[in-house]
């Protein structure tokens, strides 16, 4: 499943670096996630890295795009192409 950043988000940057898929970026008045780029950390990291370090647990998983395991891995591969999964 996707993250979303939620209106809490301060706008402090941290997640956007931590971000294996560059799926991360600054948005108009918040950050934001491209749906299309997260895997949810899938095939780099055990867990959701922009979750761990936003300081005001702004990066949730988003209903409205769930998704498989498989599916998150495909994603990853088509993003890290010739790369194996590190999780
Ligand atoms: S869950 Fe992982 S892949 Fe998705 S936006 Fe956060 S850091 Fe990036
Ligand atoms: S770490 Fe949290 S507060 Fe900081 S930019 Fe990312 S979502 Fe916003």
């Amino acid at each position: 499943m996707a993250y979303k950043i939620l209106e809490e988000c301060i706008s402090c940057g941290a997640c956007e670096p931590e971000c294996p898929n560059t799926a991360i970026s600054e948005g108009e008045t918040i950050y934001i996630i491209d749906p299309s780029k997260c895997t949810e950390c899938v095939g780099s990291y055990a867990s959701s890295r922009c979750a761990e370090v936003c300081p005001v647990d702004a990066c949730v998983p988003d209903p409205a795009h769930k998704e498989t395991r498989e599916i998150l891995l495909a994603r990853w591969g088509t993003l890290h192409p010739g790369e194996t999964p590190k999780a």
